[in-house]
């Protein structure tokens, strides 16, 4: 008997990754025993946990394997989705939903006397991204698996992931994220597979024993990429894809050679040096710092990556030339950009392809996704930095560049402007290799990630590209996976759901349209409302577990979550609450909603801006939460650590969604449609996928303010004078008036000032322009608040027309429109 036959008998033979409940406690408690040494008596939760999460992975690995198996024998087209960034968030509950095992499990749980709640709760988050784009970059591989597509996920296995927040005196403190303390049961690490990165060092040409003329890199040094891989199983199919992350380790060889010199201290020490490499997440969203270390990041997990590519095509007989036929690879932002580079240096230098053929084969490999329209997001990195990490890849840099002006002179004859414009490396002052530019150029497509982004890219960010090649351009809008952001995240709405249209929806999420049915429906719209204010109250227990800050569930949960940055406005929701709380104050009569407003998000270490407006809004909580005169009326809190576990528990409890970017500003947005589908109503901008979600749930069921892009670029161009604005505004002169006079900072004048000199001088993100079309649309929200029918009505539409934001949508978009890729059904083994 050969040994596949072997292994297939035998796992036909055992039981032990059945999924029925008997084998089920049985493997459990086989877990506890031996994988973590424990019996039931002396158990931890931590233990418990572990426990589960094997026994669980078991059963996901029999489809891993049986996909794995399926995929070998079929030579078809793959995405390799490359990110810098997978925010994972928790897998256990995730995995029970994709499974179908979720009831299951629980029941079996509960009968060994443990809550499956609090099992779940021991889960550390693996926080491997910023934010939006590496959360989006979670939602797709959900997506990819659940479509059955065949794809990799390729990134990197920081050690310590995005900092744990807490608030020390309002202030935000990082604290060093420590995921792997208790390890991690979702991981293989798959040491067969390491590649070995070149890094630094210089070139030099020579001739080869065929007498041709090469190029060598010599590097400074060299650092092993191995790869960890966890199983990402698509929603209720065979479909197990792969995520894998590379962390850096050093090179045997190395530390051999150094010691053999007696210098053990320095082996160490290279060692160490070399780990160092994938130890933290860089914290920095939407402004990169241009650090080394960064580049170093990119270009080892990218290296890595293509070259286990290179070692499935060759295991599957593929020859190099059919690179792009294989893979689909897929730059999330420019992260991964060198990557272009990196295939060239591959096909040239060391399968000596003819520059042309490598050239169309690394173009048709590639796609490209922006995700900024904020010219300070925009990655470049300096010459000399460059040169002295890749060398090589910045001589093929340049020769790719020459090849590219060239094209463009004969296409724009005489406009010397466009050439620079264009050009990859940036020569303005001091020089800087353009990242976005080397993406597009490399790339056979290149997407927005929502419409107005889309276009904006075209008309402004990437104008000249355009002109040049307006065939490459496509638009995507994001979605999120209704796997996690529905079933897992809001249970009780999931089971309305089951009760009235089935739960065909959790994969075909157009089938929410079903419940528009039952809009008008009085009994349903009760059920609605009960659902969200049991959210509202279990948000309510986490909020004052985490804050001691008491709300109450009947008031308006008027929500702002996300990553603290100036064009996101969370200091123009703060200015609207304080001229709330300043209404009532002067009139205790006032027509105020009772409202709690909850704000929740990092701010970047090295953004003073960003942590001063935590600052404040922790700062207005002070004074409001606790002056007597209001009680009642207006709370405001501050959670700390927003993540995709707090985020889980936020998005299913909010009434009011806030929005509120500068329109222009935010490439899509993906909050803003988890909230929609899980029943808030959004305020917000014309900004990135708002316009979009306004269009789905109709714009009677969505409130909008403010200038829209064009509208901003208008009065831009006209001179804006933000104090004219203050002035002309007595309500929003007051508030600044408040804030400057100290009432938030016990009189200190001193402390908010970079707030309001910001705003009376600069005034960057135009709070002052939209500040008035906001406070009025607040009160427009307050009018159909208070018609409770009106506002279920609302609600129920919103979640029923959110079919588009589901990222399977999206999805299917990229492999119609950019992979050409096509599903791949696994039998079981
Ligand atoms: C969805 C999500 C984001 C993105 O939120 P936006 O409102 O689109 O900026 C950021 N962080 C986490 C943890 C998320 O789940």
């Amino acid at each position: 008997m050969s040994p596949t036959e072997l292994s297939a008998d035998l796992l036909h033979a055992s039981d032990r990754t059945s999924l029925s409940k008997d084998s089920f406690k049985r493997a459990f408690i086989d877990n506890l025993f031996y994988t973590q040494g424990k019996f039931l008596q002396v158990a931890t939760h931590k233990d418990y946990y572990q426990a589960l999460a094997y026994t669980v992975r078991d059963r996901l690995l029999y489809r891993w394997v049986s996909t794995a198996t399926a995929y070998t024998g079929q030579v078809s087209r793959t995405v390799s989705y490359l990110s810098a960034e997978f925010l994972m968030g928790p897998s256990l509950g995730n995995t029970l939903i994709n499974l179908g095992i979720l009831d299951e499990v629980r029941q079996a749980v509960g009968e060994l006397g443990l809550d499956l709640t609090d099992l779940l709760d021991q889960e550390a988050e693996p926080g491997l991204g910023n934010g939006g784009l590496g959360r989006l970059a979670a939602c797709f591989i959900d997506s990819l698996a659940t479509l059955e597509l065949p794809a990799l996920g390729y990134g990197i296995r920081y050690e310590h992931g995005i900092f744990y927040q807490t608030i020390v005196d309002g202030w935000q403190v990082e604290n060093t994220d420590n995921w792997l303390r208790y390890g991690n049961p979702w991981e293989i690490r798959r040491p067969e597979w390491s590649v070995e990165v070149k890094i630094g060092g210089f070139t030099e040409t020579y001739t080869d024993t065929e007498d041709r003329h090469r190029v060598r890199w010599v590097p400074a040094k060299t650092v092993v990429g191995v790869p960890f891989d966890s199983p990402i199983p698509g929603y209720r199919v065979n479909t197990a894809n792969t995520l894998r992350l590379w962390s850096a380790e050093a090179t045997q060889s190395f530390d051999f050679e150094v010691f053999n010199r007696g210098d053990y201290l320095g082996a160490v020490n290279k060692k160490v040096t070399s780990e160092n490499l994938t130890k933290i997440l860089y914290p920095n969203d939407e402004t990169p710092q241009g650090k080394e270390l960064r580049l170093e990041q990119q270009y080892f997990f990218v290296a890595c990556s293509l070259h286990d590519m290179i070692r499935i095509l060759k295991g599957q007989g593929g020859s190099i030339e059919r690179f792009h036929e294989k893979f689909a690879v897929q730059l999330n932002d420019t992260h991964p950009a060198i990557g272009v580079a990196e295939l060239m240096r591959i096909l040239v230098d060391d399968y000596l392809l003819p520059w042309n053929d490598a050239w169309s084969i690394t173009t048709q490999t590639f796609g490209y996704t922006n995700h900024t329209l904020l010219p300070e997001a925009l990655e470049r990195w300096p010459l000399d930095l460059f040169r002295r990490l890749l060398p090589r890849h910045l001589e093929l840099i340049f020769e790719i560049n020459e090849r590219f002006l060239h094209d463009v002179r004969v296409a724009f004859l005489g406009d010397e402007a466009r050439v620079r414009a264009l050009s990859l490396i940036d020569e303005t002052g001091e020089r800087y290799v353009r990242m976005a530019h080397l993406a597009t150029v490399g790339s056979h497509a290149v997407n927005g990630v929502a419409t107005l982004h889309s276009d904006l890219l075209k008309k402004d960010v990437l104008a000249d590209f355009y002109a040049l090649s307006p065939q490459k351009f496509h638009s995507i809008t994001n979605g999120v996976t209704p796997r996690r952001w529905l079933a897992l995240a809001n249970p009780r709405l999931c089971e309305l759901f089951r009760e009235t249209i089935g739960d065909g929806w959790a994969k075909e999420l157009d089938q929410l349209r079903r419940l528009e049915r039952h809009a008008d429906d009085a009994a349903f719209a009760e059920r609605w409302r009960a659902i969200k204010l049991d959210n509202k109250r279990q948000l309510a227990d986490l909020i004052v577990q985490r804050t001691g800050i008491e709300v109450d569930p009947e008031s308006m949960f008027d929500v702002q979550v996300k990553r603290i940055h100036e064009y996101k406005r969370q200091h123009l929701a703060v200015l609207q609450i304080i001229a709330m709380y300043h209404r009532l104050k002067s009139d205790p009569n006032a027509e105020v909603l009772p409202r709690t407003f909850i704000f929740s998000g990092k701010a970047a270490p090295g953004y003073a801006i960003a942590k001063l407006m935590i600052r404040l809004i922790t700062a207005i909580g002070d004074v409001i939460n606790y002056d007597p005169e209001v009680r009642g009326r207006l709370k405001v809190v501050f959670m700390p650590n927003f993540s995709v576990t707090t985020g889980q528990r936020i998005y299913p409890g909010a009434d009011l969604s806030e929005q509120i970017s500068l329109a222009g500003k935010e490439a899509s947005g993906t909050g803003n449609m988890k909230f929609a589908m899980n029943g808030a109503l959004t305020i917000g901008t014309m900004d990135g996928a708002n316009i979009e979600i306004c269009e789905e749930v109709g714009s009677d069921n969505f409130f909008t303010f403010g200038m829209t892009a064009a509208q901003v670029e208008e009065r831009r161009r006209a001179g804006y004078d933000p104090r004219e604005v203050i002035e002309a505004n007595p309500e929003l002169h007051a508030v600044v008036e408040l804030i400057r006079n100290g009432l938030f900072s016990r009189g200190d004048t001193e402390l908010f000032k970079p707030i309001i000199d910001g705003l009376l001088w600069h005034d960057t993100y135009m709070l002052a322009a939209d500040y008035a079309s906001y406070s009025d649309c607040q009160l427009e929200v307050d009018r159909a608040y208070r018609d409770t029918a009106r506002w279920t009505r609302m609600s129920i539409l919103n979640v029923a027309r959110s079919g588009k934001f589901s990222s399977d949508r999206s999805i299917q978009e990229y492999a119609d429109k950019i992979w050409k890729v096509t599903p791949v059904s696994v039998p079981l083994l």
